[in-house]
């Protein structure tokens, strides 16, 4: 690792001892999970260089970014409108984590029984581990479930936080009351950047994330194909570096990925035999570097092919109407586009139902893994409504529940095993 980044790290007050510790059980890991898969495409190669430069070379972007007057955005939510950030001249970045690293320092300020993905973006915090976390201006956090809107009061004391108010249900009242957050948003953006959002530069913004999303949308359909021209793992990582790279750059580099499967479709070459079992994964966010269960799933000799998840098509499947020309406009088409995420945060949530099996059937699974967190209420809650829907369309669900701990790998891996010898 070169001597500049370290200096980085310094300026930015990680832990660097900690740190160094971080990034060499994330290289193993990384090296485990998917160095050692068979017929890789070429493209995946950026998204490896990505993955290795995460905490370097972005990092360095970010800070050259800073340089030059712009300001850095943490979110935890797919709710935060990045069309809005965009408009206002500043970068996004995602922020959840995924690995169990600073739990205990975590559970100082949240209850031992709050889920693995809250903890983790606080213990990173707490433990000085996260030089995504550091570079953030301004951290904007969501009334979604009770765990985070919680968690963000006592935040709150680390890191410059704001919050949005997410309704919990989709009548006119609570559309009225997102458009009002919406604008609180753009008014606070504009406050903390110094930038006017005007019309010109949010439609643009509009077509930058619309573009991602329509690269990730491509790349999921292509998951349809017999044989599956690309592994889950791989999927899931593309969608997890989706919230860290820059926007267009990713999307240039998806969409020639996309090229390579499709002729690798055209040949009818998989990265699996064409009658590997098909299995969707269905529920909680799996944020980097969580790649623990596609990686169970995919060694027990499946192969995972679709991800209805916020790392995943609950985040790319609706884009912003791209007609409006008024900035007025603009902004009821993203407020329209993000109430019809389908989060177990709301009630009803009946969609999320329909949604889950469409997918199954577009992507003709042989079964859905719904994955909960554990400690996770909504998500938990809406297992036995998806196991429900999926039964009456015949389709099979398995419902796991686990962590960021290593220590039940062996069991879940004897339920998966168990699952694809029953739906095989
Ligand atoms: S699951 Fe819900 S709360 Fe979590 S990122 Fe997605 S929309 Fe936000
Ligand atoms: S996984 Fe569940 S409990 Fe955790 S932040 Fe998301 S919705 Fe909240």
């Amino acid at each position: 690792m070169s001597e500049s980044y370290r200096e980085m790290w310094e300026k930015l007050n990680l832990d660097l001892k900690a740190h160094d510790g971080l990034l060499e059980v994330l290289g193993k890991f990384y090296g485990d999970i998917y160095m050692s898969q068979q017929g890789r495409l070429q493209g995946m190669e950026y998204l490896d260089f990505v993955l290795s430069e995460v905490h370097g070379l972005r990092i360095q972007e970010l800070q050259q970014a800073k340089a030059s007057g712009k300001k850095i955005v943490g979110t935890f939510c797919v709710f935060v409108p990045e069309e809005l950030t965009l408009a206002a001249d500043a970068v996004q970045v995602g922020l959840c984590a995924g690995a169990e690293a600073g739990m205990e320092e975590a559970e100082k300020i949240v209850p031992r029984n709050t889920c693995a993905l809250i903890k983790s973006f606080i213990g990173f915090k707490l433990a000085r581990l996260c030089p995504f976390t550091e570079s953030c201006d301004m951290v904007v956090g969501e009334t979604t479930c009770d765990g985070k809107k919680k968690a963000y009061e006592s935040f709150a004391d680390y890191v410059p936080m704001y919050v949005m108010e997410v309704p919990q249900r989709k009548n006119d009242r609570d559309r009225e009351l997102w458009k009002a957050e919406v604008l609180r948003y753009k008014e606070e953006l504009e406050k903390r950047t110094g930038n006017t959002i005007t019309a010109e530069k949010l439609k643009n913004a509009i077509g930058i994330c619309n573009d991602r999303r329509r690269a990730l949308q491509r790349l999921n359909r292509l998951r349809a194909a017999f044989p599956v021209p690309i592994s889950g793992r791989d999927v899931l990582l593309i969608n997890q570096i989706s919230f860290y790279d820059d926007p267009v750059r990713f999307t240039g580099s998806i969409s020639t990925l996309c090229d390579q499967l499709e002729e690798r479709i055209k040949k009818k070459e998989g990265i699996v035999p064409e009658n590997t079992p098909r299995f969707m994964l269905s529920g909680c966010p799996m944020a980097v570097p969580n790649w623990k269960l596609p990686y169970i799933i995919e060694s027990a000799g499946a192969v995972v092919v679709g991800e209805e998840s916020c790392i995943g098509t609950r985040n790319t499947r609706d884009l912003v109407d791209e007609s409006p020309e008024t900035l007025e406009g603009m902004i009821d088409a993203v407020c329209e586009r993000y109430m019809k995420i389908d989060c177990a945060c709301f009630t009803p949530n009946k969609e999320r139902l329909d949604n889950i099996t469409e997918m199954a059937k577009e992507l003709k699974a042989d079964g859905v893994i719904h994955y909960a967190l554990m400690f996770c209420q909504p998500y938990g809650h809406e297992v036995f409504k998806v196991e429900k829907a999926l039964k009456a369309e015949g389709i099979p669900m398995l419902s796991l529940e686990t962590d960021y701990s290593m220590e039940d790998m062996e069991q879940l891996k004897t339920r998966v095993e168990a699952f694809r010898e029953m739906t095989g």
